[in-house]
Order: C-alpha cells, then structure tokens, then sequence
C-alpha cells in the first residue's frame, strides 16, 4: 500500500476521491485521523500501520462531519471514536441510513463512488464527543480541538512533538474549496488562519491534497478575506446570483490552474453571497 512518511510518526494516506487518512504513532498506541470514502482501503491502511509500528488502533479522531471523511468509519469501530459534538445530527443522519437518495446522487457529481462506497460501509456513531478541546496520548501529545469554520463541528488536531497541524477542510489544498454549508462560518475560519500564521508548525496536513507548509495557510486566508469583499462590493451594485456564478474573478486562487470549477463551488458562491448584508 502507497502511503506517504511525514515524519517518523506520522503517515498519510492520500485520497483521490473522499479525504485523506492519516495515522500518528504514539508511544504505545495508533490513533488515525479521519477514515476517506472507502471502508476496505481504511482497513488496509490501519493493517499496514499496526504491522509498521507494532502497535494497535486506539483511537480514530474526526476532523468533521462531512460524509467524504467518515465513511470509512466501519475500519475502526472497535476504537474510541473523537468528534465534535456540533456534527452529532450529520452523523446520526448517515448511521441510521436516512440519507434520501436524491442526496447521494448530488455526492456523486463531486464523488463519483458514493454510492457503493455506502453501501458497504458498516457506520456507527463516534463515542467521544467534543465540545471545546481534548488532549489524547499518555503524555497528552496530542490536542484535538474543535474550530467551526468550514463547518461548525470543524477541528484541528495537533501533534506537537512534530508540530505538525490537521485541518480537515479548513485548508483543502489544490482544489476550489467548498464553503457552502448552513454552518459555515467565514469569521471563525478566516481567525483560525490568522491563528496558524503565527504559530511554530512544521506541516500542515489537509484533508484533501498533500503535505503543506505555513505559508499555503496565508494564501488561503488572503483568497477567502478578497472574496468577502469582492462578494461585498457585487451586493451593493446588485448582482444578480445567476450573474455572479458565471463570473470568473473567482478563479484566481492558491490551486492550479487545471483545477476543475464545479458546481459546489458555485453553490458556495451564492450560499456566502446570501449570508451577506447589503453595506458588507
Ligand atoms: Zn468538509
């Protein structure tokens, strides 16, 4: 199995579809940070890791609720299970299958093996909910703490023996991010930025694309802070949102040009778009 070394202690699973897993080595324990779409992969990946470091499971930490984190939940349900306890109801939704298919279908655009990856996943709620902060490991190594941003139920672990940071989808690397959730919450995000620009990290893992450094963290508050504005200044001259989405002053930012716009970007657009007031 293909998996990437960070550091001595950390290795990351890196996801094309669904997000990424990542797997900390504690002094006598393996905790894993969030699970991807597919529950057999999550299963190899926790196999090769418990083979590697010659140490067991203990833990599985999820940095949101958001479905393309989780499904793969099912590799671990004999750990103790971290999350939010904002993300509660998401995560009761997906457990007692009460997901409509009309849901899944709209998935499928961005995830094009929801489907199946559903059907096989064997779901069960976390067991450790969260509502501030958590430290995990002997020496309490590593800090679990919860955010709101991208969504309300959003966190960051981080493990300071190699200050390296998880950010789930408060960083998605080189890709158009998502934004669009009822919960989303540009002030909080944009200060967990601004928090992580000034803090002694080594590495930040995201939950979608691969190792980064600080300075990707700045490039990504300054593309959300111009976008407030931007969205600010088109409010006030009245632009209508089937205009806005047909912009693209919105396709400059910190990913690669080749990267797809798709509709859940625009989706984001219009949600913020309304979230605004007229004066900004
Ligand atoms: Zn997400």
């Amino acid at each position: 199995m293909k998996y990437e070394q960070v550091t001595d202690s950390i290795a990351l699973l890196k996801m094309n579809q669904g997000s990424n897993v990542a797997c900390v080595a504690l002094e006598d324990e393996l905790i894993f940070i969030d699970t991807g779409l597919n529950t057999i992969v999550a299963k190899e990946f926790r196999k090769t890791m418990e083979k590697k470091y010659n140490k067991k499971a203990s833990t599985l930490i999820l940095t949101h609720g958001h479905i393309d984190h989780f499904l793969g939940l099912g590799a671990f349900s004999d750990c103790k299970v971290v999350a939010a306890s904002f993300g509660k109801p998401r995560f009761e939704r997906f457990v007692a299958q009460e997901v409509p298919e009309s849901f899944l279908d709209g998935m499928s655009s961005v995830f094009p093996s929801i489907k199946v990856e559903y059907a096989i996943s064997e779901l069960s709620m976390p067991n450790m909910w969260v509502k501030e902060r958590k430290t995990c490991g002997k020496k309490q190594e590593l800090t679990f703490q919860v955010i709101g941003g991208h969504s309300e139920c959003s966190s960051s672990i981080f493990y300071s023996p190699d200050r390296v940071l998880f950010v789930g989808d408060l960083i998605q690397a080189d890709v158009y991010p998502y934004f669009g959730e009822p919960d989303t919450d540009m002030n909080k995000w944009i200060n967990a930025l601004k928090d992580w620009e000034e803090q002694d990290i080594q590495f930040i893992l995201p939950g979608h694309g691969g190792v980064l450094t600080r300075n990707y963290v700045s490039k990504v508050r300054i593309y959300l802070e111009n976008l407030i504005k931007t969205l600010s200044e088109f409010k006030s001259e009245g632009i209508s949102e089937e205009e806005l989405v047909k912009l693209d002053v919105f396709d400059e930012g910190y990913w690669p040009k080749k990267a797809t716009r798709k509709p859940a970007f625009n989706f984001s657009l219009v949600n913020l778009y309304r979230s605004l007031n007229n004066s900004g």
